[in-house]
């Protein structure tokens, strides 16, 4: 009885847990237990029982990944994949976080726009590529990808500022962060800063992720590229599909986009935007 109860509540986490992060992990899980219990009851080992059910739960799931979500959610409401290495203006900062977990899916306008700055941003910029983070899941209008709740319609999009290595100048792709996110280009002295501002109004995770991905790189290494980053904000913000884009209000003025109405600060419940820009139709 207590195994069972046991059990129970492992699946119940386990389908939580990859319904959190990729929308339709849950369900596949749900889908593999039949197959668990017919094929695997027979191994006697726990540990070898546990590796196969999750070799072959990993493999089912990218098959549904690679093969049926995308067809699926064009038809469900409209959404597409980004590229992930078919294009080589523009890539994610990482293949498994937001490919393989499904954070990849927009409505085919932002990916054409998407498409469109990272090629204008590559012939102004040789050798620049277009570094995306998290998109939307691909299906249910309405429903969020955490922790941004409103990148829930396909028609929201991250995408990381530009950054460069100190010792040589050398640009590197994406930001020196673990999963892209993180990375600030923080208030110089004199610039406007909202952070005492934001967590007077009780936003205290406001830096939350600024906080943990200092901890797995060395900040004095890295260098803000503020030309190629007010160039790839320039390219968003003059193509006619996008409606709204967040920014800090320090990096809107050191960039040089004070009168540009389509460039607003997200307001002090939402998460820091001197770290990637929100991008939305
Ligand atoms: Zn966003």
């Amino acid at each position: 009885m207590w195994n069972t109860i046991k059990s129970f509540f492992l699946h119940l986490l386990i389908v939580c847990l990859l319904t959190l992060f990729t929308q339709v992990g849950g369900i596949i899980w749900l889908l593999c237990l039949p197959l668990f219990y017919f094929f695997f009851k027979g191994i006697k080992s726990k540990r070898k029982r546990r590796l196969a059910k999750l070799l072959s739960f990993s493999a089912i799931y990218l098959l549904f990944t690679i093969f049926l979500i995308p067809p699926l959610a064009k038809w469900q409401c409209g959404r597409v994949p980004l590229p992930i290495w078919s294009n080589p203006n523009l890539k994610p900062h990482s293949v498994f976080y937001y490919c393989i977990l499904n954070h990849h899916y927009v409505r085919p306008e932002m990916k054409t726009t998407a498409e469109n700055v990272a090629k204008k941003l590559f012939i102004k910029n040789p050798g620049t590529v277009l570094c995306y983070l998290d998109a939307n899941f691909p299906f249910i209008n309405g429903y969020p990808l955490e922790p941004h709740f409103s990148h829930r319609d396909g028609k929201k999009l991250d995408v990381a500022l530009h950054w460069q290595k100190i010792n040589n100048g050398e640009s590197i792709f994406g930001t020196p962060g673990f999963l892209g996110y993180g990375v600030c280009a923080e208030p110089l002295s004199g610039e406007i800063d909202m952070e005492p501002e934001c967590k007077g109004q009780g936003n205290w995770w406001r830096s939350l992720e600024k906080n943990t991905a200092e901890l797995f790189y060395n900040k004095k290494k890295y260098l803000f590229d503020e030309q190629t980053s007010a160039e790839m904000i320039r390219l968003f913000a003059n193509e006619k599909n996008v409606r709204k884009i967040l920014l800090e209000p320090h990096l809107k003025q050191r960039l040089g986009f004070g009168k540009n109405n389509k460039i607003r600060f997200q307001g002090c419940r939402a998460a820091r935007h001197d770290d990637h820009v929100h991008v939305q139709l």
